[in-house]
């Protein structure tokens, strides 16, 4: 179902889909990175596990009325998207404060955020990803003041939704990245990947780092923490 190779990021390929040119097939790989390239590895698995776990957060956030690129899983490691422009922006929300945040700013690890943070970076290797501000986001990409003010809304609802969502399977979303892209008819929707990868969460009882943490820092396996969160995603009623 796929055709021409259009792009091959650190942890996706993104082909044309041979049956609907509009559409995309998006193949997670099994490479793992992180610090911007710096750390590399290959996880067997690891590419079928997000597949997995973020074509069961899509259908999700659609039930709770949040549109994105997502059309379908096609097979262990593919999913079928809506053709979308990325826009160059990283949205993070923050519930609790670790990572970057505490080294940047000095906040004490494991501080509340509420309401939740939002913070925008400037999606670029080159620069390394820089936190920016509103205005900057308006200068460096095409989007709108309003789409700018929709996008930040509906990162809190999705994280409204996901926290709820991560709960129920003992998981607490302390933060999380996302990306929006742009369709053919201008509207801007939800696209990239929703996954382990691009959220931290802990375990509720025992706080047990079940995320890519577990990679950049080298604590555990990351094959089988991922397993974990797909087997209670798939215990989940
Ligand atoms: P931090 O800014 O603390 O490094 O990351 C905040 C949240 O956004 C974390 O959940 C982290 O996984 C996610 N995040 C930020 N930048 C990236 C990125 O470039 N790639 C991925 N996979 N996740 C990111």
């Amino acid at each position: 179902m796929k055709a021409e190779l259009l792009y091959e990021g650190k942890a996706k390929k993104v082909y044309r889909s041979t049956i609907d040119p509009n559409k995309l097939v998006l193949a997670y790989k099994n490479d793992a990175t992180a610090f911007n390239g710096k750390k590399k590895d290959t996880y067997v698995g690891k590419g079928r596990l997000n597949n997995e776990i973020s074509s069961l957060i899509f259908p999700y956030l659609h039930e709770c009325g949040i549109e994105s690129h997502f059309i379908q899983k096609l097979s262990d490691t593919e999913q079928l998207v809506h053709e979308t422009k990325i826009v160059p922006l990283e949205v993070v929300v923050r519930n609790v404060a670790t990572g970057s945040i505490t080294k940047r700013l000095g906040f004490k690890e494991k501080t509340l955020f509420s309401p939740p943070l939002v913070e925008l970076f400037y999606k670029n290797d080159r620069l390394e990803d820089p936190l920016i501000n509103d205005d900057h986001a308006l200068l460096l990409t095409d989007i709108r003041t309003q789409e700018l003010r929709e996008i930040k809304v509906k990162a809190l609802e999705i994280n409204t939704a996901l926290r709820e969502f991560f709960q129920s399977i003992q998981l607490l979303l302390v933060d999380f990245k996302l990306e929006f892209g742009r369709l053919p008819d201008g509207r801007i929707v939800l696209s990239d990947e929703i996954s382990p990868d691009t959220c931290r969460l802990w375990d509720i009882e025992t706080n047990q780092k079940m995320d890519k943490d577990v990679f950049r820092l080298g604590t555990g396996n990351l094959i089988l923490v991922y397993e974990q969160i797909l087997q209670r995603l798939e215990a989940r009623v």
